[in-house]
């Protein structure tokens, strides 16, 4: 069976299998896991990892492989930013791969040995003995918590950006930099992020531009001062008012904030490294302790500064990649292991 359609709808490409089909069907759009529903009002672990990206989803295969009852709670969908990403061509074992191909793999895998609550919030979160985690559709008592909920990036929320997002405009030159190797970008920012990934897109063979809204840079100097070692083009005192582009991006509305005159200015791709913004909404309403930054306040074994929470993956902050993610996951898992075993609270 090549593709089926119900109402109209594409809901499968291929042979699936007969639970995805289903579920296919149910939803009415291509499914490509099945993720068992759990009527469960109460679900008791010794780990509950909230947020399904790759440190979570990591996570949940350590802690179970070492013997803990885990489990995974996602609000929203699977693989967080990942899921998004056209090509991955950095995660080790992969040259090239889609995200959400990358993601299902992940699903797959962490699915046989953690249960996994898909489209469910946490609503609240009490510290205590055990800990209780009420969600949209049941309540969790649990010895642990690792918030590995994410961080997203800023957008610069300009006509155009959400529609040609993934058709030229980027926020990760790691993922898609390759894409533009001998063509025309310009990099949006003004911080470490924005000139380390301007560097880093020039390196690849990329003809990029940055494009600062201040006359100076937040970078340290030590990288600013490689921008003009390369040659690379700035526009100082210029914001992005408008990209434009009918598949692709084809050129951006600047306008010279000290001039105020506009002019338009042709790229193939505009990346975005404009900040980011932590999701530490329930750690706070924890009262776990956050950095200036924004970002979980932790320590080299993922604890935070509440006995029993712990924390992973980009809301920590840091490299913010997968392999990075997945690599904190497991960390945090291994020392929840070690710390219910011998709770380093009580010594
Ligand atoms: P950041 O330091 O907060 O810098 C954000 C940049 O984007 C600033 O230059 C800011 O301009 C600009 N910006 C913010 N909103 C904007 C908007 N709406 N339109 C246009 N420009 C806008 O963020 P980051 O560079 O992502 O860095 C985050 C953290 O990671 C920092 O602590 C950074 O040091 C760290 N980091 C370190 C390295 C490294 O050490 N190699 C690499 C990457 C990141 P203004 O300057 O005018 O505010």
């Amino acid at each position: 069976m090549p593709q089926a359609f119900a109402n109209d709808v594409l809901i499968g490409q291929g042979a699936q299998p007969e639970e995805v089909f289903i579920l296919s069907l149910k939803k009415l759009e291509t499914q490509t896991i099945f993720i068992p529903d759990s009527d469960a009002e109460l679900v008791e672990t010794d780990l509950l990892i909230i947020g399904g990206g790759p440190s979570g989803l990591t996570a949940g295969i350590y802690a179970v492989r070492s013997g803990l009852r885990a489990a995974v709670v996602e609000r929203e969908a699977l693989g967080g930013q990942v899921a998004t990403t056209p090509i991955v061509e950095n995660y080790p074992g992969f040259t090239s791969v889609g995200g959400k191909t990358l993601v299902d793999i992940m699903v797959s895998h962490a699915l046989q040995y953690v249960q996994i609550f898909q489209g469910e919030a946490v609503m609240d979160l009490q510290v205590g003995k055990p800990i209780t985690v009420v969600t949209t559709r049941r309540k969790f008592l649990t010895k642990s918590v690792l918030l590995a909920t994410g961080a997203t990036h800023l957008h610069l929320n300009v006509p155009g950006e959400s529609r040609l997002s993934g058709r030229g405009v980027s926020y990760c030159s790691t993922c898609d930099g390759p894409l533009f190797k001998g063509k025309k970008v310009v990099m949006v920012g003004g911080g470490n992020s924005a000139v380390t990934e301007a560097l880093h897109l020039f390196h690849m063979g990329v003809d990029v531009t940055l494009i600062h809204r201040r006359d100076k840079l937040r970078a340290q100097d030590f990288l600013a001062k490689q921008l003009s070692d390369n040659n690379i083009a700035v526009l100082w005192d210029t914001e992005i008012k408008e990209i434009r582009g009918k598949e692709r991006v084809e050129e951006i509305l600047i306008v010279n904030n000290k001039t105020n005159e506009s002019s338009t200015f042709e790229t193939n791709g505009v990346f975005i490294a404009i900040g980011y913004t932590p999701a530490v909404e329930l750690a706070q309403k924890l009262g776990v302790e956050v950095t200036a930054d924004g970002y979980i306040k932790h320590d080299g074994k993922h604890r935070t500064n509440i006995p029993g929470v712990y924390s992973a993956g980009d809301v920590e902050g840091g490299y913010k990649q997968i392999v990075t993610a997945s690599g904190q996951g497991a960390e945090a898992a291994m020392t929840i292991f070690e710390d219910l075993i011998n709770p380093y609270w009580l010594n």
